[in-house]
Formats: structure tokens, sequence, C-alpha cells
């Protein structure tokens, strides 16, 4: 029963990205079931899953399909390693389907178990890279404030998170950090298009403060998830992607949030005409069913893996047989029901329509999004669009009305996001939208009074 399972979570068990003391005073929140978009929790309520889980559960709960394929991939071979010049069905068979799904040349694969092991080999790899060019001083690698990029060493260094940098002493050496592409929070009253070429060219600046020859490569999120859904103007991509071309930087591009279909297309790269040197990829490539990651490595970097002797690097779970069964599966499922078409044709439109009409809020700053991604900001004044106090914690206010009227939406600061399943239909939109602006109404309420 729900407190049982509370006590036992407040005795022993230490949360992910959580404050303990206040999580254990208040008691988590018991989730005990998911069926399409929507979880149960103890009590019994029902929730529409705004946040598709950590933006992941792509195809919704409960999909006979991937829990099959598990089931059976378990009794055939539940595990068999990758490190003893060995392979099975699973693991070549996924690395041949994402090699027909992904951009350009980018045809060889590196399974990880998540998203921050694919930004350590990413690391790993590039560094190895230029070694083998006999280019070892290139090692540093650009990143953006703001970005998320996971939670191990590298993972965190790459990332932009100020409070993660704060503990423990991070970003590691060699990662450095320029601006992001936030229009609405760094950029107010200039012309977006301009401000996207002048955080771009704030790569090229800091190529030339380092030295051209020191650096390895730059890694992005097309869009940036956990920094608050920050979709950059037209501009930015292709002025980075030019910078890179120009200095012989390597371009990674991290889809662990955009790839499979979440942008309305297999991967975002597509959509904002990129072709990376390497692409990682996790979260939605099992529906996070099951643990896996990806790197996908273009032809130059791949071709020093190949011909460079031994790589000295790897995961027990490196496509994990099960893993790279549930995520056979899950693609099969995405192209049967033409998901990603779905999601840009029709559902996606749909859902982004619907989330504009949020804008007429006196709470709402601003609305965007792009395929199932989406976000609004919290403001003070709708005029000039001041935020709230910090300690108004306004964000935190709107996700706890989410909550009570059954629907998770997150908040990053006074950005409230979402990032649904891709299965959800249109009336479960509406649904979705309507309690965000009853959870708005009485946001404005608590905030005033
Ligand atoms: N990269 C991006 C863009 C992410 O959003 C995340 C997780 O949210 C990660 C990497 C890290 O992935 P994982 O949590 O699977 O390690």
């Amino acid at each position: 029963n729900k407190g049982a399972v509370q006590r036992l979570d407040a005795a022993h068990h230490l949360h992910p990205f959580t404050d303990s003391r206040a999580l254990r005073q208040k008691g988590a929140r018991v989730i005990e079931r998911g069926e399409g978009v929507y979880l149960w929790d103890a009590a019994g309520r029902r929730i529409l899953d705004g946040m598709a889980g950590l933006w992941c559960v792509n195809l919704g709960y409960g999909r006979q399909e991937l829990i099959e394929a598990a089931h059976a991939q378990l009794q055939q071979l539940p595990y068999y390693n990758l490190f003893f010049q060995t392979t099975h069905p699973p693991a070549a068979t996924l690395a041949a389907t994402l090699a027909g799904l992904l951009p350009g040349e980018l045809q060889q694969l590196f399974f990880t178990g998540s998203g921050s092991e694919c930004n350590d080999t990413v690391v790993r790899m590039v560094r190895h890279f230029w070694a083998q060019q006999g280019r070892p001083e290139r090692r540093v690698i650009i990143s953006r404030h703001n970005a998320y990029h996971g939670s191990t060493l590298a993972g965190a260094s790459l990332g932009g998170m100020a409070p993660m940098h704060a503990q423990g002493g991070l970003p590691l050496p060699d990662m450095v950090h320029i601006d992001q592409p936030y229009h609405f929070g760094e950029g107010q009253g200039t012309d977006p298009d301009e401000f996207g070429l002048a955080r771009a060219r704030q790569l090229e600046q800091k190529i030339l403060e380092l030295g051209p020859e020191r650096v390895a490569a730059f890694i992005g999120e097309p869009v940036q998830g956990a920094g608050g859904v920050i979709i950059p103007p037209a501009s930015y991509w292709p002025e980075i992607q030019r910078i890179c071309r120009k200095y012989d930087i390597l371009l990674v591009v991290d889809e662990v949030i955009c790839g499979f279909g979440r942008t309305g297309h297999w991967f975002a790269s597509e959509y904002y005409g990129l072709q990376p040197d390497l692409l990682c990829m996790a979260k939605g490539i099992t529906s996070g069913y099951i643990p896996l990651g990806a790197v996908a490595v273009g032809a130059r970097v791949a071709e020093g893996l190949i011909d460079g002797g031994e790589f000295f690097h790897g995961f027990t779970w490196s496509g994990h047989p099960v893993a790279c069964a549930v995520a056979q599966a899950c693609i099969e499922v995405m192209k049967q029901e033409h998901i990603v078409e779905r999601v840009h044709d029709d559902i996606g439109p749909y859902l982004q329509r619907r989330w504009a009409s949020l804008g007429d809020h006196p709470l709402v700053g601003e609305t965007r999004g792009l395929g199932l991604l989406a976000a609004l900001e919290l403001v003070a004044d709708k005029t000039t669009l001041a935020r709230f106090p910090e300690a108004a914690g306004a964000g935190l206010v709107c996700r706890e009305h989410c909550f009570e009227q059954g629907l998770v939406m997150r908040a990053v600061g006074d950005t409230m996001i979402i990032s649904p399943p891709l299965v959800i239909s249109r009336e479960q939109v509406d649904e979705l939208v309507d309690k965000a602006r009853r959870a708005l109404d009485l946001t404005l309420h608590t905030l005033s009074n």
C-alpha cells in the first residue's frame, strides 16, 4: 500500500535530482501503473503523462509488442557480451536498422546503456580520433551553458548546468561553454535570427580564443530539452555547422531527446539540415522500456575506429540483447503505425495549435514548440515580460497545480514544458491543454494571494 511504499522509500532510497529532505517530509508520489498516455498513482488517480516519463515513453505504456520482444529475447539469450569478438542477432540487426534511419554518413553504431554513457563515449572517440590523426593536442570540446548531456563526469562537464558544476569541481579540463540560443530568456528585444547568428558566432570567437589547433569538437542538442525546450532561431544551426567545417571541428549532435520522432523527423538533424560527425541517441530508442543508448559514427571517425587498432572502451551492457530486441520492436511499431509522419503532419501541428492558445493567459509570456515538444514561459507582467522573483517558485507552484489536475508537466525554473507520448490522440491533447489552462488559473490565484 501507499504508506508502506512511502516509508520504505523515505528510509532507504536516494532519488536522482531530488532534494531528499524535502521529499521525505512530503512523501513521494507513488506511481503504480501505466496504460497508453496515462499513469495511475497508488490512490487510483489517473494522470496524463505530459512528459512521456522523462521524454522517452514515446509509444505509451503497456505496448505488448515491446513486452513480448523482451520476453522472447530473455528466453532465447538473456545476455551475452560483445567484447570477445562475438556478436548476436539483436545487436547486429539493430545496428543495421539504425544505419538505415540515420542521416547522411552515419553508418556505424556503438551501443551504450544510457545517454550519459553516449556522451562519455563521444569524448573518448573524438580524442582518440584526433590522436590517430597525429593531433593529440586537439582535446577541447565546446558546449553551451544550460545544455544537458547527462550525469556522468564527462556528461555533466559537457552539460552547462551551473548547479551540477558547482557540486564536485566540474567541468573536467578541456570542456568549455558558450552561450545558448535562448531568445526569450537572453535575447528579448532583438531580432531572433540576428540573435541566433550572434550566439552561433560565439563558437568562432571561442575557437579563435583557444586556438583552432586545440579544439576537437562542438556538441549540442538540436533543441535543448532539460534546459527548457529551447528552440534555436533558424539562423543558428547552419552557422554552427559552417563554423565547424571552416575550422575542421567535429560536430556532435546529442539527439537523446530529439531522436525517434520527437520533432516530427526520425532525427532532428534532418530538420535542421545537419550532417554531424557523431550523433547520440537513447531514451526513445526503446520507448524507455529498457535502458539503451547508441552513438552513431560518420565515415571519417569510423575509419579511425575500424582501422586504428583496439579502442579501449565499452560497457557490460553495450548492445544488451534484450535492450536491442526491444529497440528493434519499437522501431518496427513506429514504422507500422507511421508515428513519425503522424507527428509531422497531424498530431504535432494539432498540439502546437492548441498549445499556442494558452498564449492569451495572463501568466504566459511566450509559447513555443516543435513536433511534440512544447514550452511556455510564466511571467509576472505580460506587457513587460518581467519574471517572478525566484523566491515565488512560480514554476513549482504551477507544476503542483498540474499534478492536482491530473497532468504531469515539468518546470524548469519558470518555464513549463511538455513532451507527451507520440501516440497521444487529439482528444488527449485537448485534455492536456484544458488541464494546463486550469493549472495556470490556479497558479495565478496562488501567486496573487
Ligand atoms: N543528453 C540529453 C540531451 C538528455 O536529455 C539526457 C537525459 O535527459 C542525457 C543526455 C542523459 O541521458 P541518461 O539520463 O540516459 O544518461
